[in-house]
């Protein structure tokens, strides 16, 4: 018997359509870019939601066909050039492993481009130009994936992460691989029904153990249950893409009755809906943050800068956090901020020399000012670190290991500043362990996040503040000139 052939794939952005630094073809290869045989050797021995997959094939005994796998750090709008180089390698890839039994891909659902505000929408239907109507087509996606009615109708199956920290990406990816065999095996012939709820979630808002993300999960695995539900995905959005399709919303995916589809999306999401009311976010301004947290015992307190939340699409070089440590006199504190000319002054200075320099606020306009500090650098790094979770919010995407580029480590006072090329989400302890600070003396930690953090610094935190602090994925929505939402959408719109 021939083996069953299936082709692998994914490009992947979660796209902050306000952020002023555009994304290019540079993004994506400093964050993951893997071509064929080399996406199998570098993602499969990882907990990223490729993985997943590979794993359900090997065990079939499936014959894999690698593609393309990309991602890039969220940022701003893709430039088109740069999507339209990465869609036609994977498509013509793809065009490449004909004949075909199935396809599986990882997508994130809140890509924009120059020209396309629903590019996984064109992904999917390049694809299915290439497949025809009756190869199935599986897809993984991020929880804060803005959905569009078109993506459904293209995929056979639509997983979603269930986790936010995303810390399932692989189980859904083994989910996803084993829907595939029972398309394959003619068990199941899905349909899949989605609702746009009316709302619009701040980040700081879509963790998956607070509601209403929390409640409409729940009642989406009660589902799951039931016979002929494939899988029902709930999506907290990414309210920072302007798209008409941007809001929380659920697909389901059912076997053969669309009409029971789009009834299950609609109950779950009505769930979605009903909670928000009992939705919190409460935030104090940075000083009143630093106060708050020393006088919680133990250490570390974390900071939650989320405002500059580097995986919501930040630069990572906001300076409201470092302004309100530097105003106190504390010992053992720790910031990370983004920066290339201060890394590379450090790198030019040498370990164990004093620099007096300006750091961070340069990227925009929307981060604050760059803050003059003096200090000592205390250790160089090249940036690269191995993952310590190793099924981390980071890890989901990208597996093995971060590459933070040329990174140092500039003590100022009490304060540690560990200074990145490449601006590194807080989602891994390796990040601050990899330049010699350790996190579980700190005494205070700010944290550029919004909630992903949570899964690899809660475990060692004593307490945890929120910070009101300026940028662009601060929780106010209302601050973001919207122009292509499909309103009414609540926080904007009255709930009426
Ligand atoms: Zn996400």
């Amino acid at each position: 018997m021939k083996p069953t052939r299936i082709a692998l794939g994914g490009i992947m952005h979660e796209t902050h359509t306000f952020a002023e630094v555009p994304t290019g073809m540079r993004d994506f290869e400093i964050g993951t870019l893997h071509r064929g045989v080399e996406m199998l050797e570098q993602m499969g021995d990882t907990r990223a939601g490729i993985a997943g997959m590979m794993a359900v094939g090997a065990a079939h005994d499936w014959e894999l066909l690698p593609t393309l796998y990309t991602m890039a750090m969220p940022s701003g709008v893709i430039e088109q050039a740069t999507y339209d180089t990465l869609a036609d390698e994977l498509v013509e890839r793809l065009r490449a492993t004909l004949p075909l039994d199935g396809v599986l891909l990882m997508l994130h659902g809140a890509m924009v481009t120059d020209d396309l505000l629903d590019p996984e929408a064109d992904i999917l239907r390049r694809v299915r130009e290439v497949t025809g109507p009756d190869i199935p087509v599986v897809v993984e996606m991020d929880l804060h994936g803005n959905i569009s009615p078109a993506m459904t109708e293209l995929a056979d199956a639509v997983v979603a992460f269930d986790a936010n920290p995303h810390i399932d990406a692989y189980e859904r990816g083994v989910e996803a691989a084993e829907i595939m065999c029972e398309i394959l095996d003619g068990r199941v012939a899905p349909v899949v029904g989605i609702y746009q709820t009316h709302l619009l979630l701040s980040p700081q808002v879509t963790g998956t153990a607070d509601l209403p993300l929390r409640a409409a999960l729940e009642a989406a695995w009660r589902f799951e249950d039931e016979e002929d539900v494939v899988c029902v995905a709930v999506f907290g959005g990414f309210a920072y893409a302007d798209t008409p399709f941007t809001r929380c919303s659920v697909v389901a995916t059912v076997d053969g009755d669309l009409g029971r589809a789009r009834q299950i999306a609609v109950e779950v999401g009505a769930i979605a809906e009903a909670g928000i009311g009992s939705a919190r976010f409460a935030a104090v301004p940075p000083d009143e943050a630093v106060r708050q947290a020393l006088a919680i015992p133990g250490g570390p307190v974390i900071l939650v800068d989320s405002a500059d939340n580097i995986g919501g699409g930040t630069p990572g070089d906001g300076t409201d956090a470092l302004r309100a440590l530097l105003a106190v006199d504390v010992r053992e504190a720790t910031v990370a901020i983004a920066d290339p000319a201060a890394v590379r002054a450090c790198h030019e200075a040498g370990v164990g020399e004093q620099i007096d320099m300006e750091i961070g606020g340069k990227a925009d306009s929307w981060h604050g000012a760059p803050v003059r500090v003096t200090g000592e650098v205390r250790a160089l790094t090249d940036g690269y670190f191995d993952f310590e979770m190793a099924n981390s919010h980071l890890a989901s995407f990208r597996g093995k290991g971060m590459d933070m580029g040329p990174s140092a480590w500039l003590r100022v006072g009490g304060i540690n500043i560990a200074i990145n090329t490449n601006k590194t989400p807080p989602f891994d302890l390796g990040q601050l362990r990899s330049l010699g600070i350790e996190p579980e003396s700190q005494k205070l930690i700010a944290v550029k996040a919004a909630v992903a953090y949570r899964a690899a610094y809660l475990p060692i935190a004593a307490g945890v503040v929120e910070m009101d602090t300026t940028g662009l994925c601060t929780a106010n929505l209302a601050r973001f000139p919207y122009r292509n939402l499909d309103r009414p959408l609540f926080p904007l719109d009255d709930p009426a």
